[in-house]
């Protein structure tokens, strides 16, 4: 039988026993799964606060109006994130909107941008 010198994947101390283990202990595997989660948390926080405060700047520049257009430097002053949105709707005649919860644009000519709202 191989015998393969495996290490703790925390703390770096030799392993015993099980071929499988990837940690010492519990402890060592438990802080190490911890730590894991909480990136993944923070990650995820990160994208809904921008995807959050997209739908904020949207909503601001629409106000009562369902649908209105404007310059797209507007968003671009206010920060807005083009990269992330929550989802696209795709028109019969080939347009894409881009949403950010009910909150969406659609990308115009000469950098003009029509806004809309679309209630769920
Ligand atoms: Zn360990």
């Amino acid at each position: 039988m191989d015998k393969v010198l495996k290490m703790c994947e925390l703390c770096g101390k030799k392993i015993t026993g099980r071929s499988d283990k990837k940690f010492c202990d519990d402890y060592c595997r438990n802080q190490f799964n911890n730590a894991r989660n909480l990136k993944e948390t923070l990650r995820v926080k990160q994208i809904n606060t921008i995807l959050k405060k997209n739908r904020k700047i949207m909503s601001s520049l629409l106000g009562t109006e369902a649908k209105q257009k404007i310059p797209g430097e507007k968003m671009r002053l206010l920060n807005y994130d083009f990269n992330f949105h929550t989802h696209l709707h795709h028109t019969r005649n080939g347009k894409t909107y881009y949403f950010c919860y009910e909150y969406g644009y659609l990308l115009l000519d000469n950098d003009m941008v029509l806004l809309v709202r679309r209630e769920p």
